[in-house]
């Protein structure tokens, strides 16, 4: 509309790469990192940007000892955009990316139409087991606390946990044998463990590594199939039409379950008490009486969390969202709903309701 708007241009710095490193993923995927000469940018030093796969490295040209351009913009993590050509030794040669996975050796595969290179020895490759293990305990996942990237690692290489099923027979005297564990974050753990049993299924689900497989899938995967066995016996053709799940995602799933290692361990989550199937809670409060309405959520609330409400939202049909916008159909909001939503709200004539109407809403007293 004739308007113009002004950005900051994204600081910007010049800075000498010292050597190019190939880092494995929790998938396998080999993500190439540029170590460089410590450079001030936006108030922090930067040492690390990441180069994304093996396309960038080519379509940047870069070479041994290049002096690179780093960006910080919105993001936190930086990148590089450039190269300084000019101030390039005569004699640099360019980088290569890897042909082989440089923790196990294996020879890299790559995936048609797609730009990650990966190393497929997912069960026999240190990183991807352990990055799998960080995963299993994250929050989101099965909220093992006190079990991060140090400890995963050293859980691994103690020979304690070679898959994510040991961590159930972990006893407080195998605990306490690793160096940086003491009595009381052994015990937390054990805690954490056990507590871990309960977490609802649509989680065991996103925390078993299953590739493509994020949080959404896994909470309508285990919406539609309810059930472990069901699950791992599902055709492709099957998976595949459960929403938002398509035939990539579902032969993912299906090769995931056919290989008898992912069973034997799926086979001993359940013995140890893991939940397996949805609870019948869950199936009872499914309905449509939001059927597409959007929400926003602010505040803090008494009755129920702020992730159960998400819950609830997607269980009877609706959709949430972040930020208020004239497609928003509600703010539900509690106490000290913040200033700027408020304003927002009701200049965007958004109707806000509290928690009681959004209950009564969904036949919920
Ligand atoms: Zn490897």
């Amino acid at each position: 509309r004739w308007a113009i708007a002004y950005k900051f241009q994204a600081e910007r710095a010049l800075t000498r790469l010292r050597f190019v490193s190939f880092e494995v993923g929790r998938t396998g995927v080999i993500t190439p990192v540029a170590n460089l000469e410590p450079v001030l940018l936006s108030g922090t030093i930067v040492k690390r940007a990441s180069l994304h796969n093996a396309d960038i490295i080519q379509s940047l040209d870069i070479h041994q000892d290049d002096m690179l351009y780093v960006e910080k913009g919105g993001e936190i993590i930086p990148k590089i955009t450039g190269v300084d050509t000019d101030s390039r030794r005569p004699d640099a040669t360019p980088v290569e990316f890897v042909d082989r996975c440089p923790s196990c050796g294996s020879p890299l595969t790559r995936l048609e139409g797609e730009a990650a290179w990966v190393c497929p020895n997912k069960y026999g490759c240190s990183p991807q087991i352990i990055g799998r293990l960080e995963h299993f305990v994250g929050r989101r996942m099965m909220n093992i606390d006190g079990i991060g990237e140090e400890i995963s690692a050293d859980l691994f290489a103690s020979g304690l946990v070679k898959d994510i099923a040991d961590l159930y027979s972990l006893t407080y005297e195998q605990l306490t044998t690793l160096e940086r564990l003491g009595h009381k974050s052994a015990l937390n753990i054990l805690h954490s463990i056990d507590e871990s049993r309960k977490v609802p299924f649509e989680r065991v689900i996103y925390a078993l590594s299953i590739p493509y497989v994020g949080e959404t899938i896994a909470k309508k995967i285990a919406r539609s199939v309810r059930d472990i066995d069901r699950l791992m016996s599902m055709p492709a053709g099957e998976l595949a039409s459960i929403e938002n799940v398509g035939p990539r995602i579902a032969d993912s799933i299906v090769e995931f379950f056919a290989e008898p290692v992912n069973r034997s361990i799926v086979e001993r989550l359940r013995q140890a008490g893991v939940t397996m199937s949805a609870s019948e809670d869950t199936a009872g409060t499914q309905t449509d009486l939001l059927n597409g309405k959007t929400f926003v959520i602010s505040g803090v609330f008494t009755r129920h969390s702020r992730d159960q409400y998400k819950e609830l939202i997607e269980l009877n049909g609706g959709k949430n969202t972040g930020s208020i916008s004239k497609k928003t159909d509600f703010v539900l909001a509690g106490e000290n709903m913040g200033p700027a939503k408020l304003e927002k709200a009701a200049k965007l004539g958004v109707p806000i309701i509290d928690e009681d109407t959004f209950l009564r809403m969904i036949g919920q007293e």
